[in-house]
């Protein structure tokens, strides 16, 4: 996602410049979010509203199926698994996520790590057999894909460690109101449990938990979260810690290289250094690095917000969403909701808003002010 929006932030400044993209992906850059969502529940989005259209509106030399295995700092080149050498002025690195995974039987395709599109394709194809998908994991990825399932008319049965859905990230009731929707939509839920592995009986999979038990299924799909991809980085000895450090320019360590989406960890105006793996992320800081890499001398100031949405509900959030950072909950009408979380000293650091729109910018002010008396916060978004 941050290739696309780059090209198209080189040509806000560069009509003419060569600019190539080398993928590992069989797919042209496309939108993943809406193969967590508007793919399963929207019947007027269909594929071709997927990919982003990168080459027909920048002018890219894209390659797909290519992947990069070393960056050549002083030659300023990269090698690619072909052995091909690609020479570049500027090279921004824009490798993203890897899903994590757990032990699994090699090459089985009815356990699908979900993160690509060719995931979604083959988890369609297995939704089309009928029987059970278990979805490991209670983050976005599983919820939003145990929804679809389920909305699908799949036997869905959902595992997660935390004893209510969400509970970790959510206020005790807002947790309970979570869960509800996946009961009220059908998902069959395994509260508490870890998957420890996954393994096959004849036509079956079994899904082992840590408690010795075992889910029975036809297909598993794993939601576990993911790590940047900063393999390159480390080996061609940029500073890298959590992801690549970045300046507010996106720069890396090496001037002539810059990092920008998943992988990239920037000086945030609002939030301090931070890495954010979320679309608002990737484009907006895709675009900038673009634009920089072009030229532009004006720093990143973006603060991003993520979403998910699941059941008709769409909940959005600025910063630091963690249950266990004193949340302040202020119900607004029509179930809508705002949950403050909240440092040692009382200053938000983190805004939730449930249901509520057109309140992004209300929830970055919120950080930016600190407000710490209580009833000040509960009239701030309304
Ligand atoms: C299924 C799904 C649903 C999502 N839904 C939401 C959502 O609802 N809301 C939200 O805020 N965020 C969502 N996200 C997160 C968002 O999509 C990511 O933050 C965003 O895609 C990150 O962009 P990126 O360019 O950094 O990484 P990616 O989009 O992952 O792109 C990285 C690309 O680099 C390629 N690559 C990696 N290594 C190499 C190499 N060595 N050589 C060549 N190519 C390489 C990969 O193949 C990939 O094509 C979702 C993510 C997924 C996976």
């Amino acid at each position: 996602m941050v290739a696309d929006a780059a090209a198209r932030g080189i040509r806000e400044r560069d009509e003419t410049g060569r600019i190539g993209i080398l993928s590992a992906d069989g797919d042209e850059p496309y939108t993943r979010p809406a193969l967590t969502k508007k793919l399963w529940t929207d019947p007027d989005f269909t594929w071709e509203q997927v990919p982003l259209n990168t080459v027909a509106d920048t002018g890219a030399d894209l390659r797909l199926n290519t992947l990069v295995t070393r960056i050549d700092r002083f030659g300023r080149a990269v090698e690619t698994a072909d052995g091909e050498t690609v020479g570049y002025r500027r090279l921004l690195l824009a490798t993203g996520s890897r899903p994590r995974t757990i032990p699994a039987p090699e090459g089985d395709d009815r356990v699908v790590a979900f993160r690509s599109a060719h995931d979604y394709r083959r988890l369609r194809d297995l939704a089309t057999r009928g029987g059970r998908i278990i979805v490991v994991g209670g983050g976005y990825i599983g919820t939003e894909i145990a929804a679809a399932l389920v909305q699908n008319g799949v036997e869905t049965e959902l595992v997660f460690p935390d004893e209510t859905l969400g509970a970790s990230q959510f206020p005790p009731a807002l947790a309970e109101r979570h869960q509800a929707l996946f009961v009220d939509g059908g998902v069959r839920l395994v509260p508490g449990r870890r998957v420890e592995e996954i393994r096959a009986e004849g036509n079956i999979l079994h899904a082992v938990l840590d408690d010795g038990g075992v889910r029975a299924g036809d297909a598993v799909v794993i939601g576990l979260g993911a790590d940047p991809v900063v393999d390159l980085a480390a080996e061609a000895e940029l500073a890298v810690d959590d992801g690549v450090l970045v300046d507010e320019h996106l720069t890396t360590s090496d001037d002539s290289i810059w990092a920008a989406g998943d992988i990239a960890v920037y000086p945030d105006p609002i939030l301090g250094r931070s890495r954010v793996e979320h679309v608002d992320n990737a484009t907006e800081m895709g675009e900038a690095a673009g634009r920089a890499m072009a030229g532009e001398e004006a720093p990143y100031r973006h603060t991003p917000y993520f979403y998910s949405q699941v059941f008709g509900t769409r909940w959005e959030a600025v910063g630091t969403v963690d249950a266990s950072r004193d949340p302040l909950t202020v119900d607004l009408d029509d179930g809508r909701a705002v949950v403050y979380y909240r440092d040692e000293t009382g200053a938000p650091i983190g805004v939730l808003l449930w249901n509520v729109s057109d309140a992004r910018d209300s929830a970055r002010a919120v950080l930016v002010d600190r407000e710490r008396s209580e009833p000040a916060l509960r009239a701030r978004i309304r």
